[in-house]
C-alpha cells in the first residue's frame, strides 16, 4: 500500500467530539460527566465522552419516538430511503480517512484494515440494505375466493443496537442497515471502549438527508447508558451484539420491562478442523493463522479452536508456527503493520491470564505468549499457538477473544465432529478436506450458523451471519435481517362472491 499520509501526524491534531447526537444535535450528557476514552495504541487521552445515563436515554428514545410517530421517515417511499441510504453510504466512504483514524485511535486496530475493511464494509452495509429496500414484496396468502389476506412487514418503532468494540463501525452498520431502511427509528448505544465513530456516523446520516431524530446515538458505560435504553418501555427491539454474559442480561431486561423483541449476537469458540487427506496443509495453516490473529484476535468468529488429525498435527503446528511471528505486533498507526493493540488494559490482562492458564493446566506452547511493546504505553500480546490442548480446557472452553490458538488432536472423524460441536456456542466452523463426501457429511454435523469448507473468511454482505446455540438468536446481514426489525401483519379483506 502506497499512501502520503502521516497518520501519526493526524493523530496529533485530531479533537474528536465525544458528545452525544440526539434529535440531530451533538448534545453534552444530562448530568454533564464525562469519561476520558484513552487510546489502546499509547495510552494517550483522545477526548472527553458523556456519560450517558437514564436521562439520556430517555431525551434520545422520545426524539426516536416522536419521528416514528409522525413518520418524518418511515412513510417516505422506499425508493426515497434508498436515496437517503446511498448518500450516506457515499459520505461514510468521502470520510474513510477520518473514521479510520478514529477506529484505530479508539480500540486499536491497524489503520490498513480500519481503511480496506471496517470502512467500505459499514458503508456497504448501508447502500446494500437502501439499494434492498425498493426491490422487496409483501405476499397474499392463497386463502379462497371469499377474502383478501396480505401479508405485510411494517417497521417496528423504536429499535436500540447496543454494540461492541471490536467492529464498532461495521457491528453498528449490521443494526442501522436494515432497521433505517425498513423505517424505524434507532436509537444506538456504542461501547464505551470505542465510541467515536457512532456519533459521525450520525452526523454524516443527517448530512446525507436523515430526517433529524430518527438516529440518536447515546454513548456511555453498559450498565448506564446500556441498561437504561434495553429496560426502556418505549424501545420496541434490542440488536444487540456483545458477550454471552450481557446477552443473558438483555433477555432478562426485556422481560422485565415490556418484553421487547431481543435479538442477540454473541460469542464463539469455532472450530476449524483439519483431516489428512486436504492436500495444501500450508494454506490450510496460513488460513488458520490469518483468520486466527486478524483483529489481535477480538473477532467472535476467530478459529480458536483448531482441531487437527493426529497423524499431520505436527507438521501443522510447526506450520502455524512459522506463520504466526509475522502477524507480530506493530505500531497500529504504520500502514505496514497486521496486528495492532488489544482494546485497553482489562482485555490483556485478560488475555494474559488465559495464556497463564493454558500454561498451568499443560497446554504446550508452540509460539509467543507474551506480551510486548509495554514501552509505547499501548496494550500488545504476540500472536500465540497451544499445542496439546484438551477441548475441557480453559482455553478451549472459554472465548479469549485475543491472539491465542489452541490446537487440539483427533483421531477419528467422529471425535472431531464431536469435539467441535462440544462447545456452549455456535457461531462459526470450518471443515479442511478434499473428500466431497467428508467435506459434505462434517459440515452438515456441525453445529454452527456459518460453516466454511476448505476456507474460513469468504464474507459478503449478502450471506446471513449469526449463531447457533449461545452463539445467539437471529441473524444479521442479507434480507434475512430485515426480520428482526419488522412485524407481519396479516390484513383480512372480505370479497363478497355474489355480484348481487
Ligand atoms: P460486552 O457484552 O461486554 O459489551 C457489548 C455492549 O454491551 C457494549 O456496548 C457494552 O457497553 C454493553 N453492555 C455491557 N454491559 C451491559 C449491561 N449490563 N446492560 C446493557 N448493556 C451492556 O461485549 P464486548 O466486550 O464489547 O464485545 C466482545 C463480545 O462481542 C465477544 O463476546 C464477541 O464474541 C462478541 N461479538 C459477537 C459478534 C457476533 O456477530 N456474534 C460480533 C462481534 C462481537
Amino acid at each position: 500500500m502506497t499512501t502520503a499520509i502521516d497518520w501519526a501526524a493526524r493523530a496529533g491534531a485530531l479533537q474528536p467530539d465525544g458528545r452525544a447526537y440526539i434529535d440531530g444535535e451533538r448534545k453534552a450528557s444530562a448530568s454533564g460527566e464525562t469519561y476520558d476514552k484513552r487510546s489502546p495504541i499509547d495510552g494517550r487521552t483522545l477526548g472527553a465522552v458523556a456519560r450517558g445515563a437514564a436521562e439520556d436515554v430517555d431525551r434520545a428514545v422520545a426524539a426516536a419516538r416522536r419521528a416514528f410517530d409522525d413518520a418524518r421517515w418511515a412513510a417516505q417511499p422506499p425508493a426515497a430511503r434508498k436515496k437517503v441510504l446511498q448518500r450516506w453510504a457515499d459520505k461514510i466512504l468521502a470520510a474513510k480517512d477520518e473514521l479510520a483514524l478514529l477506529e484505530t485511535l479508539d480500540m486499536g486496530k491497524p489503520i490498513r484494515y480500519a481503511l480496506a475493511v471496517d470502512v467500505p464494509a459499514a458503508a456497504r452495509c448501508i447502500a446494500w440494505y437502501g439499494e434492498a429496500v425498493d426491490k422487496i414484496y409483501d405476499e397474499i396468502a392463497p386463502t379462497g375466493p371469499g377474502a383478501l389476506a396480505l401479508i405485510t412487514r411494517e417497521a417496528m418503532g423504536v429499535v436500540g443496537a447496543v454494540v461492541p468494540w471490536n467492529y464498532p463501525m461495521i457491528m453498528s452498520a449490521w443494526k442501522l442497515g436494515p432497521a433505517l431502511a425498513a423505517g424505524n427509528s434507532v436509537v444506538l448505544k456504542p461501547s464505551e471502549k470505542s465510541p467515536l465513530t457512532a456519533m459521525r456516523l450520525a452526523e454524516l446520516a443527517v448530512e446525507a438527508g436523515l430526517p433529524p431524530g430518527v438516529f440518536n446515538v447515546v454513548p456511555g458505560y453498559g450498565g448506564e447508558a446500556g441498561e437504561a435504553l434495553a429496560l426502556h418501555d418505549d424501545v420496541d427491539a434490542i440488536g444487540f451484539t456483545g458477550s454471552t454474559r450481557v446477552g443473558r442480561r438483555m433477555l432478562e431486561y426485556a422481560g422485565r420491562s415490556n418484553l421487547k423483541r431481543v435479538y442477540n449476537e454473541l460469542g464463539g469458540k469455532s472450530a476449524f478442523v483439519v483431516f489428512p487427506d486436504f492436500g495444501d496443509l500450508d494454506r490450510a495453516a496460513q488460513t488458520a493463522a490469518g483468520s486466527m490473529f486478524f483483529n489481535q484476535g477480538e473477532s467472535c468468529n476467530a478459529p480458536s479452536r483448531v482441531l487437527v488429525h493426529d497423524s499431520i498435527a505436527d507438521d501443522f503446528v510447526a506450520r502455524v508456527a512459522a506463520v504466526a511471528p509475522s502477524y507480530a505486533p506493530a505500531d497500529p498507526l504504520a500502514e505496514s503493520t497486521v496486528m495492532g493493540a488489544l482494546v485497553d488494559d482489562g482485555q490483556l490482562r485478560t488475555v494474559l491470564g488465559y495464556i497463564d492458564a493454558g500454561h498451568r493446566e499443560g497446554a504446550r506452547l508452540a509460539a509467543g505468549g507474551k506480551q510486548v511493546r509495554g514501552e509505547t504505553g499501548g496494550y500488545y500480546v504476540e500472536p500465540t499457538v497451544f499445542d496439546g490442548v484438551a477441548n475441557g480446557m480453559k482455553i478451549a472452553r472459554e472465548e479469549i477473544f485475543g491472539p491465542v490458538m489452541s490446537v487440539i488432536r483427533f483421531k477419528t472423524e467422529e471425535e472431531a465432529v464431536r469435539l467441535a460441536n462440544d462447545s456452549p456456542y455456535g457461531l462459526q466452523a470450518s471443515v479442511w478436506s478434499d473428500n466431497v463426501n467428508r467435506a459434505h457429511r462434517v459440515a452438515r454435523a456441525l453445529r454452527a450458523g456459518t460453516v466454511h469448507v476448505n476456507q474460513y473468511d469468504d464474507d459478503d454482505i449478502t450471506v446471513p451471519f449469526g449463531g447457533y446455540k449461545q452463539s445467539g438468536n437471529g441473524r444479521d446481514k442479507s434480507l434475512h435481517a430485515f426480520d428482526k426489525y419488522t412485524e407481519l401483519k396479516t390484513t383480512w379483506l372480505r370479497i363478497a362472491t355474489d355480484p348481487s
